[in-house]
């Protein structure tokens, strides 16, 4: 039996592309990855309506290399779509290799994302992911170049699909033939594609250039700030937010909170505070119950040594002034 892996993300293009090979009397086996930027939920209820086995792989370190330095760049945001497609069908390459496998596809639709799905973005992508000749796309297959797995008889190209441009209707047609009534928008799923999000990993590219995994996470959670010496901070905006920094502050970070006033949890990750500390506390008391006219205490966490610190609460265009991506 021929045996083919899937990259499945959860959208509704590669939930066809797997019943268009399918279909063709084709094992299926799906994969999909996970990273800080982006999960594997939607490939996990994708797999389940699809009855498919899924493997997810974690490529986080890799995955973050690239993101610093893409080498085809980034398209409207922060996404190095064209490499991290390169990446992921060479993954997918890896398995079909471990697996015995015969050939890999994915549900990209030709010209459905102007920049990363045109006639050369999806030739780069093969030739970058060093499994060129095992590619399949099977919602546009023939209207590109006869494939390896199609020459050599592995796919009936005859059965497979003419999809192309930004219109989602061949799609949800598609989808309606196969049953599919809940599948997610397009949009969403990749932070790497929001532009908030965006604006913020651009500022900690530009300021700490060797960011981790961790410095990504913090990210995610509440209002950020880059203080005058160079410190970042990380201010909840809700109790979910204040346990998340809690979380994931370790050791070395420098935790900050309004002594006696209900407040936010202030993060400086790192603990380098250098002379923003001061600034650090007026800022969390900026944002607590703390009343803003008078010097109050603020208590300043690093590890176990504890000290309070008398500040008086930042004004907002203080604050304003060195607020990331507002
Ligand atoms: S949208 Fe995100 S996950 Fe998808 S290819 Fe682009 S960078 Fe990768």
């Amino acid at each position: 039996m021929v045996k083919a892996i899937g990259l499945l993300s959860g959208g509704l293009g590669s939930m066809l592309a797997v019943k268009v090979i399918q279909e063709q009397g084709i094992d299926v086996l799906g994969v999909s990855f996970r990273t800080p930027f982006f999960g594997a939920d939607k490939a996990r209820s994708a797999a389940e309506v699809l009855g498919i086995e899924l493997e997810v792989m974690d490529i986080t370190g890799e995955h973050l290399e690239m993101v610093k330095d893409p080498p085809h760049g980034y398209g409207r945001n922060m996404n190095p779509c064209i490499d991290c497609h390169a990446m992921m069908f060479n993954h997918a390459g890896g398995l079909m290799e471990r697996t015995g496998s015969d050939f890999i596809f994915s549900g990209e639709v030709l010209g459905e994302r102007p920049m990363s799905q045109n006639r050369q973005a999806l030739s780069v992508v093969a030739r970058g992911s060093g499994y060129g000749d095992y590619i399949v796309r099977p919602l546009s297959a023939r209207l590109l170049p006869v494939s390896a797995p199609e020459e050599k008889g592995l796919v009936n190209r005859d059965l497979l699909l003419d999809i192309s441009g930004r219109s989602r209707k061949p799609q949800m047609e598609l989808a309606a033939r196969y049953g599919f009534t809940d599948y997610p928008n397009p949009a969403g799923g990749c932070l790497l594609t929001d532009p908030g999000f965006s604006a913020r990993l651009r500022e900690l590219e530009e300021k700490e250039p060797s960011f981790t995994a961790r410095d990504v996470e913090f990210l995610k959670v509440g209002r950020q700030f880059r203080l005058p010496g160079g410190a970042k901070l990380v201010v909840g905006r809700k109790h979910a937010e204040n346990e998340r920094l809690l979380e994931l502050a370790r050791v070395g970070d420098i935790v900050i909170k309004a002594d006696g006033y209900a407040g936010p949890v202030c993060v400086i990750p790192g603990g380098e505070a250098g002379g923003d500390i001061e600034k650090a506390a007026s800022i969390c008391l900026r944002y607590s119950d703390a009343p803003g006219d008078k010097e109050k205490l603020a208590e300043v966490r690093r590890g176990g040594d504890v000290r309070m610190l008398r500040v008086r609460p930042c004004d907002q265009a203080d604050v304003d002034s060195v607020r990331i991506g507002v």
